[in-house]
């Protein structure tokens, strides 16, 4: 197919055609060069501010508000703000209720256009947005670019399917006289609720996934990373996205969050976070609450204990890699990370051995330098809860390396524990964390057996050499993304749908050809055409 051009007006021509954004290259001196200097630039620049955006205006919120630091650096702040509060949230959804019919009359192609003029936005300071992703949530050179790659990947992939899955179908009939098609309408208001570890490319891809289907979006970010999405609305805004299409609630979860999920008229919820609140959302939106006039839809993205098997068979130096980028990178802090790995016996301690020298060579600093492999964790709650979960598993299992949590920053050495218990907490839940168990099961039954004996079904891996065991794998694995000889992190929209089902998630698939289906409702029209008498005057 020819090469769609980035941005370019979205035509017939052009859809479902789409090329990923494509990463920095780091080699060429140029690009290494521009990016430090956005850090620099980032770096000297006066704090940032965030508030509600209600109808277009920045406003000052009155729930509140916290300063945003540094996560590797606490003493440097980068920007401060303030929260809306319930009552600034009904403001908002009351607004964006008010501008829902117009927009889902407004056409698809035209909802397309500005997905594609928002991704040039992006893309124009990609950088820049790089820069505050390392300075927000401590996200590493890599992990930061290929976030932004992400988040234009979102505007032009929906964008394009947009066209296809927005396009009324027409369907067979063997009976004359009838026409039938099938066609897709938004729903009313949506209320994106956005986790602090995608900050940018979630919250644009359940954003812009809600605003092409033809509704209108309320977005909450989350406590942790307000900036970045401070940020895209404006982008979104400048692109043409109307203020009363497209609002932002910084705020409290318990509060903005909770409220969103339970007004009347917020009809979809697109949420991305974990597993606690995501159960809770789905628990209120079942509840018909007094003015409500459609059911609720939840579309819910939520964590995972994801496994990777390192069979008999496997190229160790491969194994080693992808589990250590799998588990490690981010600071373990995706939700796609590996954090069990189940060696089958005969090659348990050669792994093992490489694992611990893998895993010990990791430079662990700033994110800003671009040395460093594994940055802090988001903030100090989080390296206190880690600290405890690791004080815990010494106790259920024996630590080979790392453990430690420390300062200035909240860093989290990368720590792995062998002879973990199946039933422990560190084998069960998800710590969101650098910390990887790692099980050693008698043969390939027993670790697929192991990999699967969780509640959760994100992602899973498998190193192997073997035809048949890639085989078994491919039916055997029970998780929404499963990878086969590769590191398991690292989905890529159009390439890799993404997310999970059990209770990783509602089973929709970001990135994916069905994403858009679920900010839709479906009617089917039905046609009789035979001409019965005269049409009146
Ligand atoms: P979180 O659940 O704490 O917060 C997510 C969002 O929900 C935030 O905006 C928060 O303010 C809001 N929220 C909190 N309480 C709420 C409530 N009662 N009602 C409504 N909204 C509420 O998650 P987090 O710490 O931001 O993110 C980490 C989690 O997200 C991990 O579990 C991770 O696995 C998961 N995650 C999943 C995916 C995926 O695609 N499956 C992707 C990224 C992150």
């Amino acid at each position: 197919p020819l090469r769609p051009i980035p941005g370019a007006l979205s035509t017939a021509a052009n859809a479902g055609l789409f090329w990923n954004e494509p990463t920095r290259d780091f080699r060429a001196a140029a690009q290494r060069q521009h990016f430090a200097e956005a850090i620099g630039k980032l770096a000297s620049a006066r704090p940032g501010t965030y508030g509600p955006v209600i109808s277009g205006a920045p406003t000052r919120g009155v729930g509140g508000g916290a300063a945003v630091t540094d996560p590797a650096d606490p003493k440097r702040v980068l920007g401060s703000g303030t929260w809306a509060d319930v009552a600034q949230t009904d403001e908002a959804i009351a607004v964006a209720s008010k501008a829902a019919a117009a927009w889902a009359r407004t056409p698809v192609s035209d909802r397309a256009d500005l997905l594609l003029k928002l991704a040039s936005r992006l893309r124009a300071e990609r950088d820049a947005l790089s820069a505050l992703l390392i300075a927000e949530v401590g996200k590493p050179w890599r992990d930061a670019d290929a976030e932004v790659c992400e988040a234009i990947d979102f505007c032009e992939y929906y964008a394009r399917q947009a066209l296809l899955t927005l396009a009324p179908q027409q369907l067979q009939s063997e009976i004359p006289g009838e026409i039938n098609t099938l066609q897709f309408i938004g729903r009313g208001v949506a209320g994106v609720i956005a986790p602090w570890n995608f900050p940018l490319a979630i919250l644009c891809g359940m954003t812009v996934a809600a605003l092409v289907t033809g509704n209108t979006v309320v977005a909450k970010p989350a406590e942790q990373a307000p900036l970045v999405a401070a940020r895209f609305i404006q982008l979104a805004h400048a692109a043409g996205i109307p203020g009363a299409v497209l609002q932002l609630l910084p705020g409290q979860g318990e509060l903005v969050g909770a409220r969103l999920v339970r007004h009347p008229e917020v009809l979809t919820l697109a949420f991305t976070g974990s597993r606690a609140v995501g159960l809770d959302i789905l628990a209120a939106a079942g509840r018909v609450v007094p003015g409500q006039h459609a059911l609720k839809r939840v579309v819910c993205e939520m964590g995972g204990k994801n496994p990777i098997i390192v069979d008999d068979d496997a190229d160790l130096d491969e194994a080693v890699l992808g589990v250590v980028r799998s588990a490690f990178g981010f600071a373990g802090q995706k939700c796609s990370a590996c954090s069990r790995v189940i060696v089958i016996d005969r090659r348990h301690d050669a792994f093992v051995t490489r694992l611990i020298e893998a895993t010990a060579a990791l430079h662990v600093g700033h994110p800003s330098d671009p040395r460093t492999d594994v940055g802090p964790v988001i903030d100090a709650e989080s390296a206190t809860r880690l600290a405890a979960a690791i004080a815990k598993a010494r106790k259920e299992a024996r630590l080979l390396v790392g453990g430690e949590v420390y300062g200035p920053g909240n860093f989290v050495q990368p720590t792995v524990f062998v002879d973990v218990d199946p039933n422990s907490d560190l084998a069960r839940n998800e710590l969101f964390g650098p910390v990887l168990a790692v099980f050693r099961a008698p043969d390939f039954d027993a670790a697929i057996h192991l990999a699967n004996d969780t509640e959760y079904a994100l992602t899973a891996g498998l190193y192997s050499r073997s035809p048949a065991h890639i085989e078994r794998a491919s039916h055997e694995l029970r998780a929404g993304n499963v990878y086969l000889n590769r590191p398991i992190t690292g989905a890529i929209v159009g390439r890799h749908p993404f997310g999970g089902f059990a209770m990783s998630g509602g089973g929709t698939k970001a990135g994916g050809p069905d994403y858009l289906r679920s900010f839709t409702d479906p009617r089917a029209l039905c046609e009789n055409t035979q001409r019965r008498g005269f049409a009146p005057e």
